[in-house]
């Protein structure tokens, strides 16, 4: 195995010093490895290829770390060093709850740490199906309780809604939204799992403008709400979830409580 990464590294050493904008041909028949020497080639020349008297023409790469996704299970890397402890104070009378046209949004105040940083809730909505799939497979529901720092770095907790007892926080917030209210929602953390154990990777919004390098935090735990309050946010909304995006490079890490 270490044999292996050595001769790989001397592979693309030796690739990188002979290949540069102006490559030549006698040095790249040097291996038979043709993969690793290929992708060694590719970055050696971009590399060389940065013209800083010409910047407009820079390519811009985006698109590679989107929104929702399946999280594989058994691809999930454990945190480390795991200090990923979430910690939520959501305010207690939530008010303006609104139908906006995609979602039901709920503006409010409220605070949380994530793994030792400070946030401020923004706003939470909810989708149908669940945007996020476990193994392929989705929930009914799946709220997002979007949290915004400082320095405007966005980390949304997501939260699967499965089929059960009737959850009391859904309920004034889907009354709310009927009868055009805006009656206090005081049981939002019958919406959030008691245990925060949770995936955790780098996406996107899943609203266009799709922004990127918004923090994910998808809850392991889900919560209960009753089938009829199901069918009731499905009279409202029904298939308002982005399809799966391609995982690419990314990491999906984990965290257990
Ligand atoms: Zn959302």
């Amino acid at each position: 195995m270490k044999r292996k990464t050595l001769s790989l590294l001397l592979l693309s050493f030796t690739a990188v010093l002979a290949v540069g904008c102006t490559s030549n041909k006698s040095a790249s028949d040097a291996s038979d490895k043709k993969e690793a020497k290929t992708e060694s080639t590719t970055h050696a020349k971009k590399s060389e290829h940065i013209d800083y008297d010409d910047q407009e023409e820079w390519e811009f790469s985006a698109g590679k770390m989107q929104s929702p996704i399946d999280i594989v299970t058994k691809k999930a890397e454990v945190m480390t060093p795991d200090t990923g402890t979430i910690t939520i104070d959501y305010g207690k009378d939530i008010t303006k709850a609104e139908n906006n046209g995609h979602s039901i949004q709920i503006t409010d105040g409220g605070t949380s740490v994530i793994n030792g940083r400070n946030f401020t809730l923004s706003q939470f909505h909810f989708h149908a199906e669940s945007e996020h799939t476990v193994d392929g497979k989705h929930y009914p529901i799946e709220a997002h309780f979007v949290n915004t720092a400082q320095d405007g770095r966005i980390a949304v907790i997501g939260v699967f809604f499965k089929e059960g007892i009737e959850n009391k926080g859904f309920q004034e917030v889907l009354d709310d939204v009927n009868n055009d209210k805006n009656d206090p929602i005081t049981d939002l953390n019958d919406m959030i799992p008691s245990n925060r154990s949770y995936y955790h990777y780098l996406g996107s919004l899943t609203t266009p403008p799709l922004n990127e390098n918004v923090e994910w935090y998808v809850m392991k735990e889900p919560v209960e709400v009753s089938s009829a309050q199901i069918e009731e946010f499905k009279k409202l909304y029904s298939h308002n979830n982005r399809e799966v995006q391609p995982l690419n490079d990314r990491s999906i890490l984990e965290h257990d409580e």
